[in-house]
């Protein structure tokens, strides 16, 4: 990669695991268990690739990776585009139940803010995959992945990537997925490569079997991880 990606494992294990959005958030009562059948069974698999989860030594033993899904009924305004999501720090349960998911009701990329509801917070990066469903009404799914090797040969790959020195949940994060989305092919990819956050990369797609194709065939590509 054109940058050291190495400069930024300190700030990028620091940042994992702490929400830098203003979270305004609900306790609610758990989700059913037929409302999370779907993305517990995506979240199995990235589980199981090792590119969601927790490692005492990854990231400072943070959890990492999470997984989101859009909610019906689907609409273009910020309080109509409500999406289901991971809660906080739930990377080392091996299976979640619907005590472990969130809501997200609203969500503001430019103001940095987040409005939640649930048995536990939503991930400390919600704000990324509402950046995302903000860019295109027809995504409904949003996988974000922790990948070394991917991450890695991003650049050697062709993978749009936002710029190393915007951080998760900045206005500048905001932009740069934005840039993604009109100067690059990324809707083609349906991945980009989050520069300045170790590891990270985004798929997303219509459906759940569209963003995770997105990810494991580059995975597969690179060897997995
Ligand atoms: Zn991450």
């Amino acid at each position: 990669m054109e940058f050291g990606h190495t400069a930024f494992t300190a700030s990028a294990a620091m940042q994992e695991g702490i929400i830098r959005f203003t979270l305004e958030f609900a306790a609610a009562p758990a989700l059913r268990h037929g409302e999370i059948t779907e993305i517990e069974g995506l979240r199995q698999r990235l589980r199981g690739a090792r590119v969601l989860g927790q490692d005492p030594d990854r990231y400072g033993g943070y959890g990492f990776g999470n997984v989101s899904r859009r909610l019906a009924p689907y609409g273009e305004t910020p309080t109509a585009r409500r999406y289901l999501i991971t809660g906080t720090q739930t990377g080392v349960i091996p299976r979640l139940t619907g005590d472990h998911y969130a809501v997200v009701r609203e969500c503001y990329p430019d103001e940095n803010r987040v409005v939640a509801e649930g048995p536990v917070p939503p991930s400390s990066e919600s704000l990324t995959h509402g950046i995302v469903y903000a860019l295109d009404d027809s995504l409904r799914w949003v996988i974000h992945a922790h990948a070394p090797t991917l991450w890695r040969e991003a650049a050697l790959l062709r993978l749009p990537t936002t710029h190393p020195a915007a951080a998760q949940g900045t206005p500048e994060m905001s932009r740069e997925v934005k840039r993604l989305f009109t100067e690059t092919d990324v809707r083609a990819y349906k991945l980009f490569a989050m520069g300045g956050h170790e590891d990270g990369l985004v798929a997303f797609g219509r459906t759940a079997a569209e963003a995770s194709e997105a990810l494991f065939s580059k995975l597969e590509a690179v060897g997995r991880s």
